[in-house]
């Protein structure tokens, strides 16, 4: 079983995915944190990477694209695959799906978590308490709000038409975002 789950920064896909990979036995690959680990190792793409996510922008396709690649073709990780935060751009969309029928995969269930910016806004304040993440002042946080309801939007098309794609509301308790998806999981 493979799933994409996706929706704006701060709706609470990192939550969501730990809690399906430890109850279904998934790996989970976050761009956001293969992108934040090129920067830790001081590669030459990760000073790129570095620059670009501190201005509150997109890794560019490319590179997500590469990341990415190398994981799906890992046999151990073969049709256990979570994807939290990619894709992102329809380019990616349409990259995953080719990669996928590449190796013989596919998507099974879509879970886009929707919330509000007021929420999120008061969410990711949290967040930047408790992690110290560098990218996460107020400015920083709001332009990535609009990058990427502006940049996911069409993935949002491409996807939502799909049978497997789900809806869920991404401002109700983490416990009660949960147990929605795993009902619509065990069906
Ligand atoms: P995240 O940890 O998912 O919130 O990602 C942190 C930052 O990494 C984002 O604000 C983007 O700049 C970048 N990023 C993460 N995933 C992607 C992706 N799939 N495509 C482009 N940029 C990404």
């Amino acid at each position: 079983m493979n799933i994409v789950i996706f929706g704006p920064p701060g709706a609470g896909k990192g939550t969501q995915s730990q809690n399906i990979v430890k109850k279904f036995n998934l790996h989970q690959v976050s761009t956001g944190d293969l992108l934040r680990n090129e920067i830790k190792n001081k590669s030459e793409i990760g000073k790129e990477i570095e620059e670009i996510i501190s201005k509150g922008d997109f890794a560019t396709d490319n590179i997500v694209n590469n990341l990415i690649k190398d994981i799906i073709f890992d046999p151990k990780k073969k049709d256990k695959l979570i994807f939290d935060g990619y894709p992102r751009s329809l380019n990616q969309a349409k990259n995953l799906d080719l990669l996928l029928e590449s190796s013989n995969q596919k998507i099974d269930f879509i879970f886009f978590l929707n919330v509000n910016k007021q929420t999120i806004i008061k969410r990711i304040e949290k967040r930047k308490v408790l992690e110290k993440r560098s990218d996460d002042d107020l400015n920083t946080i709001l332009k990535r709000y609009d990058t990427y309801m502006e940049t996911t939007k069409p993935v949002l098309d491409f996807y939502s038409a799909r049978s497997y794609f789900n809806e869920i509301d991404g401002s109700d308790e983490i416990k009660v975002i949960s147990s929605k998806i795993e009902q619509i999981i065990t069906v």
